[in-house]
């Protein structure tokens, strides 16, 4: 099966997972995860009428992206790996938002080089980097927030960053056939999600992405908004 035609009965799928739960199609986005795939699959995709991608590294985003996005206002690229902080400069300058903001001391690095960079390009309007906090869902993944307490302080911690935007949370479902475990995570994110917006008010909550190719349906179904495919529209990864 070709790229265009993956992404046909995904879109296939989702709209009729939306209108089985009540959901509005136009309430979940679908992302394409083109990592470890080349430019060329990211430009198919794009062809095929997606907009949003997602990467895991900052090098090979920059590389991929560069040509093909570069200066696109209808291409949006998130990051969804871990990031390294000394990674940090060259993240702010590929991504629209970083999804993948598991530590405190990332947001604080982020929101300093965004500073530096807004500064230089002398405008003088303020700038966001947006951000989504991780919520850790199981013992073998080991990247996110622990639980409520811990993103409380992070969305504490993102308030005082002039630089930084919240826009939602993420998290990765368990890896297992356990569908009931898998519901159970993201069942965590949308709770999480509430406490938040009644602790925070002010801040943009509104976006949650969960769900990836195995498990994108259940992800509807508990009010995900952002689902990130990779291999059921680009096929195995050769890693
Ligand atoms: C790779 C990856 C995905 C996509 O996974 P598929 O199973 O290929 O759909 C989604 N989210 C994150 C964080 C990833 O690293």
């Amino acid at each position: 099966m070709g790229i265009a035609s993956n992404i046909e009965f995904i879109d296939s799928e989702i709209n009729e997972c939306c209108l089985r739960v009540g959901r509005k199609r136009s309430d979940v986005r679908l992302m394409a995860v083109s990592k470890f795939h080349p430019q060329s699959a990211a430009e198919e995709a794009f062809k095929a009428g997606l907009t949003l991608f997602g990467e895991s590294r900052v090098k090979e985003a920059s590389e991929k992206f560069e040509n093909f996005a570069n200066g696109r206002a209808d291409i949006e690229l998130h990051m969804i790996g871990t990031l390294q902080r000394n990674k940090a400069k060259l993240a702010v300058s590929v991504f629209d938002c970083i999804q993948s903001v598991d530590r405190n001391d990332l947001i604080i690095e982020l929101n300093k080089v965004c500073e530096h960079l807004y500064d230089a390009s002398g405008s003088s309007e303020v700038q966001f980097l947006k951000i989504m906090l991780e919520l850790n869902a199981g013992e073998e993944n080991k990247s996110g927030y622990k639980d409520i307490d811990e993103l409380f302080f992070a969305a504490d911690t993102a308030l005082a960053c002039s630089n930084i935007k919240i826009s939602g949370l993420m998290t990765m479902a368990p890896f297992t056939d356990d569908t009931k475990a898998i519901r159970a995570a993201f069942s965590n994110l949308a709770e999480a999600q509430k406490q938040l917006q009644r602790r925070f008010s002010d801040c943009d909550w509104s976006s949650l992405s969960m769900g990836m190719s195995g498990d994108y349906k259940i992800a509807i179904e508990e009010g995900s908004t952002i689902l990130r495919i990779g291999e059921a529209i680009f096929g195995e990864r050769n890693i």
